[in-house]
């Protein structure tokens, strides 16, 4: 990819910011990742489809990021259009018991709207500090609900075809994940059934999930929430403390004392400070529980796309297979 020619190019359609070399340890919450080669926040929807469409026909490399809060970068960057949701799509509207949003939207504002409203069903999100768009690509949820129980349709822009609806019911939404990320879709606004519900008792259950966080969950610290995926019915957060990994580090990559499950930025952690430690945690657990974590978080970087069996050829390839011996 010419980032030069591509930067050119988008400049001339004012598509929004664009920005070269911009380092996305800036828009991710780990704080974490080398640069985008070229990095753009389009103005609305309708540049935003039309960038999509560009990129897709000149087969330019791209990556959609909502607000970075489930990725893990690459220290070696991006090379790809990274084009960002967070100016385009943050509009919410409310009909009846219906809430329709923007894919850029904030799901704490999303819950706060909901309340505002009278409706409920959307207290889980309040402190999932994401975007919609990436709460349905990762099917996000909480304290027992998720977004799938909500989803009525959505507006997708699918490689090759361009915008279509989607019903909820065909997104194939399973315990975080998608057929987002097999079809490559992206989601431009979603429309969510809710229940008319008690405004006091909505945000009574908003209130006592954000204390469960604060209590349970590092707070102040870099992170990017769970790590690996819950091996129902089992907990990783459990198994990963039975094998006594809280407080082990790498670098500034920390196991979380306050919770096994997540990895805090103690400072200047580095993806691959981050990638050893997974992988360390990983090795010992298998060998002690036969359980094979998968991660939650999404690797992003060079040649990969983010799949799980992404991350087993990153972790072969760094010489680490199960059949090694734990570090
Ligand atoms: C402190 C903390 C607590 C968390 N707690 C929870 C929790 O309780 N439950 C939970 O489920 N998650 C939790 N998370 C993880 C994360 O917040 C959610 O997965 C969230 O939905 C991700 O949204 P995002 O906008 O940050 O996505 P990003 O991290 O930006 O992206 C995640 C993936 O979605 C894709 N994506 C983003 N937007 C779009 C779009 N519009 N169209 C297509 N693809 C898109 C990206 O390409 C990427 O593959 C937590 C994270 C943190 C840091």
């Amino acid at each position: 990819m010419n980032a030069s020619l591509v930067i050119k190019e988008l400049r001339q359609w004012d598509v929004g910011t664009v920005l070269e070399n911009e380092p996305l340890s800036r828009h991710t919450s780990f704080r974490i990742g080398g640069p985008a080669s070229v990095y753009v926040q389009p103005h609305s929807e309708e540049h935003l489809v039309r960038l999509l469409d560009w990129v897709y026909s000149h087969q330019i490399p791209y990556f959609i990021l909502g607000q970075g809060t489930n990725i893990l970068v690459s220290d070696r960057g991006f090379e790809a259009v990274v084009i960002s949701t967070s100016r385009a799509l943050r509009y919410v509207r409310v009909e009846r018991e219906r809430i329709e949003a923007g894919s850029g939207v904030l799901l704490t504002k999303l819950a706060h709207k909901a309340h505002q409203a009278g409706l409920q069903g959307l207290e889980f999100a309040v402190s999932i500090p994401g975007t919609l768009g990436g709460a349905l690509v990762m099917n996000a949820g909480a304290h027992g609900s998720e977004m799938r129980n909500l989803v009525e349709q959505i507006s997708i822009w699918e490689p090759g075809t361009g915008v279509r609806i989607l019903r909820g019911n065909e997104a194939g939404f399973d315990y975080r994940q998608s057929q987002f990320m097999m079809h490559q879709w992206i989601a431009l606004r979603a429309v969510m059934k809710l229940a008319v519900g008690d405004m006091p008792v909505i945000l009574n259950n908003m209130r006592h999930f954000m204390d469960y966080r604060k209590r349970t969950q590092p707070v102040g610290n870099a992170n990017a929430g769970s790590v690996f995926k819950n091996p129902q019915p089992n907990y990783a957060g459990r198994l990963i403390e039975s094998i006594g990994a809280k407080g082990w580090y790498v670098g500034d990559a920390m196991v979380s004392p306050v919770h096994a499950n997540f990895i805090v930025n103690r400072g200047s952690a580095s993806a691959c400070d981050v990638l050893i430690l997974m992988r360390r945690i990983r090795c010992h657990v298998f060998q002690r529980h036969n359980i094979l974590l998968r991660p939650e978080v999404r690797w992003i970087g060079p040649g990969e796309g983010g799949t799980e069996g992404t991350w087993e050829n990153l972790w072969y390839r760094e010489g680490g297979g199960l059949q090694a011996p734990c570090e």
